[in-house]
Parts: structure tokens; C-alpha cells; sequence
């Protein structure tokens, strides 16, 4: 297996691991760059590997930085399945289209009052573009082992984080496992009423 990480390092936004094998691509997470202006420029960036060659998605949790450059990598070409918990799915199909709505609005805003140097602004993404993408969206459930190809599977697992947020492990080979890696994304807290702690069986 190789690992490399395209995002959040040396920051904590824009989330993205690609992880792949002798017959498999995946990318764990899809986030985007947020914060300081340097930060978000790297969203307009080329995508950092090419769309069409990854064969699918594996989602962390909801939250922007690790779901939001999904539609932009949708229309760049992605087109295989995307896999969350299904609270992560419920929450995408809120967030990913009200992102592409922002977007939209940023751009009308800086056209109007002649913001940008480029000529008209353009959205990174569009609402149309985030409905698209949602198509792609395949719930899992915690504890369900997923192959991802004959070699590669994977399983979630509770994180603690916010509603769906889950670990992501990867095994391959096996049965046993001959190499297991795990995808934390973010971590907990505890003691939240209504979110299992991260670490706890399948909720
Ligand atoms: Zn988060």
C-alpha cells in the first residue's frame, strides 16, 4: 500500500489521503482548504491527483474541510461511489449544496461590487455541481466490512466527533489482515449526550 497525504498537513483544513494498491485508488476524505486567503487559493489549485483515476471515497464525517471539495472533484471528472455512515450522507445533502450556494453567492457579491481580477468571478463550485455529487453518496453502516476490491476492504467505526463521524480502517489482505491502516479524521469529545465516545462498538 502507498499513502499520500494531499491535504491537511501543516494545517488542519482539506482533508485528503490517497491510499492505493496494486489494483485499487481510493481517496479518504475530500475536504477543503478554509481559513487564511493562502489556504483557500489552494482549492483553485489543479485537483492534486486526477479525478477520473481514483476509483472511490471514502468520507470521515460531514464537516466542510473533509466534504467540501467533493462537487468540485465530481465535475473534475470522479465518477465512482462515495461511502459514509448514513447520518454523514443526511448531513451531506444539507451541507454540500449550501456550500455550493455560498459559492455562488461569494462570486454574484464580488462581480457586483467588482471584488475580483478575474472577469466575471467564477463559483469554485456550484449548487448544480453539489447535487450532482450527492448522487454518488453509498451509506455504511459502523461495524459493515465493505470490499473495496479483492485485496482492500474497509470498515467505520465510531469517532466521537459529531453526528456519523467515524475512524476509517483499511485492511488489506487477508482473512487476517496483513496490513491495517486507520484513518482517524477528527476525534471526540466525550460525555456528549446524544454521540457515542470515539473507540466504542458500532452504534
Ligand atoms: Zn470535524
Amino acid at each position: 500500500m502507498n499513502l499520500t497525504f494531499l491535504g491537511a498537513t501543516q494545517t488542519v483544513t482539506g482533508s485528503k489521503f490517497l491510499l492505493e494498491n496494486k489494483d485499487v485508488r481510493v481517496l479518504i476524505d475530500c475536504g477543503l482548504f478554509q481559513g487564511m486567503k493562502e489556504l483557500r487559493l489552494r482549492n483553485w489549485e489543479g485537483p492534486p491527483v486526477d479525478p477520473a483515476s481514483v476509483d472511490m471515497i471514502i468520507l470521515t464525517h460531514a464537516h466542510i474541510d473533509h466534504t467540501g471539495y467533493l462537487p468540485r472533484f465530481v465535475a473534475q471528472g470522479f465518477k465512482g461511489p462515495v461511502y459514509a455512515t448514513p447520518a454523514t450522507v443526511d448531513l451531506a445533502r444539507i451541507l454540500l449544496p449550501d456550500a455550493g450556494h455560498l459559492q455562488e453567492e461569494e462570486a454574484r457579491y464580488r462581480n457586483k461590487h467588482q471584488l475580483s481580477k478575474h472577469k466575471p468571478a467564477l463559483p469554485l463550485y456550484t449548487v448544480e455541481n453539489a447535487v450532482a455529487a450527492l448522487e454518488l453518496l453509498q451509506p455504511v453502516k459502523y461495524g459493515q466490512v465493505v470490499a473495496l476490491s479483492s485485496t482492500l476492504g474497509f470498515e467505520l467505526m465510531p469517532a466521537g466527533h459529531i453526528l456519523g463521524s467515524s475512524f476509517v480502517r483499511v485492511r488489506e489482505g487477508g482473512p487476517p489482515a496483513e496490513k491495517t491502516v486507520l484513518f482517524t479524521g477528527d476525534i471526540g469529545r466525550y460525555d456528549q449526550p446524544i454521540i457515542r465516545p470515539s473507540g466504542e462498538g458500532p452504534s
